[in-house]
């Protein structure tokens, strides 16, 4: 292992590995170092899928090592601190490592002390999470018998905001088809004021929330779990109505706790944690107010240092963390990095916000929403040309399900796209 590498990159997941194989694919002789701890790199697309028990949670994970392009060393080792003023980061056992450039893309982490409960919870026969365990999700699913099936969403940001619905609707499809439908309620509890931000798939969101009678429940910010009762606790949060304007549903139980919360039972219950950047992130001089990584949204190069990048989920973008998003920021970032090391001129300035959320709504569903900064729509000529990718489709589910994780092992992840 060096000590001085002339690309250092934290995190060998989506976007570190692509950042790599792209940067190598276009100077092979570059000085590249990837620093990860893990032993293997997940293609977490997939875990909604393992929840549903249609894809094998063992084909979502590789070996570390073979996911790192040839050419690039891979450090195993954890970053504890980052020292930007002297171009330097902290490892937890090999020390300091130096860099001429840093591109940070360490991911976000599970906060499962945020929501009170939640870690007792998730212990229980009864409480699951794609984020945490998808291969639980699938048990639990496969033994409830009936009652409140209850959705939740974190009122922070998380990776793939539109993962915790995706499941509830592979849920309700899977309730259906094993004759307990009518003996369940299936909630979809969110803090938000609607059920997705882009308002073409909202349209059709909403019409199959309605058709599948779903309850969806707006403005519930969760905020405890009481496991031993089998409770979720929320604070309404619609700044612009009072609580008790609000009607509860008696047929799922809810009720009134106290001036501000609403109580509601389950017998299932799917929670996406409240998630942040790692702790590194959120110690070092490099975030925002928010404690997001503090990075310019076009050019992704950090606001204060000219040569730190940061792109995937820690990054502070105003659109939807996904893998999809870090294939459009890949090229970005690369073309500054070539750019800078004169390399190459600029090509790809600007990212614009692109990000796509393929929601499943069924066994053989789905619905591919694809948009840009400010929630505009914004869809891929291939695919649009033979497909409204606002309604539901079978060829999308295909896409999912076969295509996307071909793509993404052997065009993506080789820096090929
Ligand atoms: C249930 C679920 C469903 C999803 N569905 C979709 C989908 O349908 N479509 C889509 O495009 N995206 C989806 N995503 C989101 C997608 O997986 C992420 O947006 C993407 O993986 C983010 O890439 P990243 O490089 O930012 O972080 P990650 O891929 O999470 O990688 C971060 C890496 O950083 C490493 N790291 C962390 N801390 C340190 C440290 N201190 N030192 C060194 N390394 C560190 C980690 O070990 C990890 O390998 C989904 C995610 C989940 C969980």
């Amino acid at each position: 292992m060096k000590n001085h590498y002339e690309v250092l990159i934290v995190g060998g997941g989506t976007g570190g590995i692509m950042t790599a194989a792209q940067l190598l694919r276009q100077n092979k002789s570059l000085n590249i170092g990837l620093i990860d701890p893990s032993d293997a790199h997940y293609y977490q697309p997939a875990w909604t899928l393992v929840g549903a028990g249609t894809f094998n949670f063992q084909n979502t994970r590789r070996e570390m090592s073979s996911v790192i392009p040839d050419g690039c060393q891979w450090i195993q080792e954890e970053v504890v601190s980052l020292e930007p003023h002297s171009n330097q980061l902290t490892t937890k056992s090999s020390g300091a490592i130096t860099y001429d450039i840093l591109v940070l893309s360490p991911g976000v982490v599970n906060k499962l002390d945020d929501l009170e409960g939640l870690k007792e919870a998730l212990d229980t026969d009864f409480v699951c999470s794609n984020y945490v365990d998808p291969e639980k999700t699938w048990r639990i699913l496969k033994n409830f018998k009936g009652g409140n099936a209850l959705f939740t969403q974190p009122a922070t940001p998380i990776k793939c905001g539109g993962a915790p619905q995706k499941i509830m609707y592979l849920a309700e499809d899977y309730l259906r088809k094993t004759g307990l439908r009518d003996k369940s309620n299936v909630i979809f509890a969110t803090p938000g004021s609607v059920i997705f931000g882009v308002e073409d798939f909202a349209l059709t969101l909403n019409k199959i929330i309605d058709e599948k009678n779903i309850l969806l429940k707006t403005f519930y910010k969760p905020i405890k779990i009481d496991s031993s009762e089998k409770k979720v606790y929320f604070e309404f949060s619609n700044p612009n109505a009072d609580i008790q304007s609000l009607k509860l549903n008696s047929e799922i139980n809810e009720s009134f706790s106290g001036n501000n919360q609403i109580v509601m039972p389950y017998e299932m219950l799917h929670t996406a944690p409240p998630q942040s950047p790692p702790q590194f992130i959120l110690d070092s001089d490099l975030v925002n107010e928010t404690g997001w990584l503090d990075v310019d949204i076009h050019t992704l190069k950090h606001n204060s240092f000219e040569n730190i990048f940061g792109l995937g989920d820690v990054a502070a973008l105003p659109t939807a963390k996904t893998g999809a998003a870090i294939r459009k920021q890949a090229p970005v970032v690369v073309d500054q990095i070539l750019n800078k090391l004169k390399s190459k001129t600029i090509k790809h300035e600007s990212y614009n916000g692109y990000s796509s959320c393929p929601i499943v709504t069924g066994y053989g569903k789905m619905v591919l929403a694809e948009f840009e900064y400010n929630n505009v729509r914004k869809s891929d000529p291939i695919i649009s040309t033979f497909l409204d990718t606002s309604k539901e489709s079978w060829l999308l589910w295909i896409l999912k399900k076969y295509g996307l994780p071909f793509l993404y092992w052997n065009m993506m992840l080789k820096g090929r796209m």
